[in-house]
């Protein structure tokens, strides 16, 4: 068996030997630009060069190193008609559960005005926020949203989630569709967006959508920059109907220098790490997802083309 490797950050020995380790009759290549290629069964990839395309024509089946989809479907019709295989989960909800709980945390709590007082030599007790008021909205209730929303039930908040299908989840107020998006925007006063990224939730938080949260509203986006449409974040942040936003991720990648986000205090930036692969857990899931194919069983989290995640 052969598998092909990219990885856009070229550190590939730690994979090589851990694919060696865990799948011991696999030869693992390490795709080189220009390189002669001999057909490979298996692909472990996540942001394919156009290059590499020509070296997947004989793969059974296509492994993403991330949980999104969207940096592989963007070729479209090009990509062989192989499945799809995304990581789920893989130590990657727990990440994400830490993250925005911290970031919700941070402004219930006003630790941010806190940090704020404290540089400035204040001595100083704000007024506490009250809980009841402060219901967090999770768009996507997948792998990751789940994990996350059952991390903040136990602090008391009330939380609602939104999805494309109806669900039904205890002590979540459910929403779904795009029925179902203004009410959950109307009454969300933290928005976290942990959705993948597709022709339908691309630009989704523009100018119209962020204006139906509440007055002070504050923003977590965990999912992909181009949920948001920058400029209008900006704006509301400035004026004041949005209190602040932590983002993980932007539009483009790594956030350029100038940009406005860098110089707006009411927005941390984080260099999209909320939630980082976890090499050996993914390899360990990659490999059995790897032995049920060979062996004709079905595996869990093959992407759905049409839907885009
Ligand atoms: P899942 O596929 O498990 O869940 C996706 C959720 O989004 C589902 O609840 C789905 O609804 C919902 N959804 C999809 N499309 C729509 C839509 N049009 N309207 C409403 N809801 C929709 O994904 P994961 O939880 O594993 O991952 C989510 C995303 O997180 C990834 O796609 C990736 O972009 C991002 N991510 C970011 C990372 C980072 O470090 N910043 C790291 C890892 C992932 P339904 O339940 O009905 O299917």
């Amino acid at each position: 068996m052969r598998i092909l490797l990219h990885r856009a950050d070229g550190v590939t020995e730690p994979w090589v030997r851990d694919f060696a380790e865990l799948l011991p009759e696999a030869e693992v290549v390490v795709w080189q630009e220009g390189a002669s290629i001999a057909p490979c069964d298996y692909a472990v990839l996540w942001m394919p060069p156009d290059g590499l395309l020509a070296d997947l024509a004989h793969v059974k089946a296509i492994f993403l190193t991330g949980a999104g989809a969207d940096a592989i479907l963007k070729y479209g019709d090009a990509l062989p008609p192989v499945p799809i295989i995304r990581l789920g989960d893989a130590g990657m909800a727990i990440q994400m559960a830490e993250y925005v709980s911290h970031y919700v945390l941070r402004y219930f709590r006003r630790l941010d005005e806190y940090e704020k007082q404290a540089r400035a030599g204040s001595w100083a007790q704000l007024p506490q926020h009250r809980k009841e008021d402060f219901s967090v909205g999770v768009m996507g209730m997948g792998a990751l949203g789940m994990r996350t929303i059952e991390a903040l039930l136990p602090f008391g908040f009330p939380v609602r989630g939104w999805s494309r299908t109806a669900r039904q989840v205890d002590g979540v107020q459910c929403f779904s569709g795009a029925d179902g998006l203004d009410e959950f925007l109307s009454g969300t006063r933290v928005l976290v967006c942990m959705l993948p990224l597709t022709p339908d939730t691309a630009n989704l938080l523009d100018r119209a959508r962020l204006s139906q949260l509440p007055q002070g509203a504050y923003l977590i986006n965990v999912a992909r920059g181009a949920h948001v449409a920058e400029p209008d974040l900006l704006a509301l942040v400035r004026s004041g109907h949005i209190a602040g936003a932590a983002l993980d991720v932007f539009r483009n990648e790594p956030l350029p220098a100038p940009h406005p986000f860098w110089d707006e205090p009411r927005i941390t930036i984080t260099p999209h790490i909320s939630a980082l692969t976890i090499r050996t857990e993914s390899i360990r899931q990659m490999v059995g997802k790897i032995r049920a194919l060979e062996n004709g069983e079905p595996v869990a989290d093959v992407v759905d083309r049409t839907r885009g995640y």
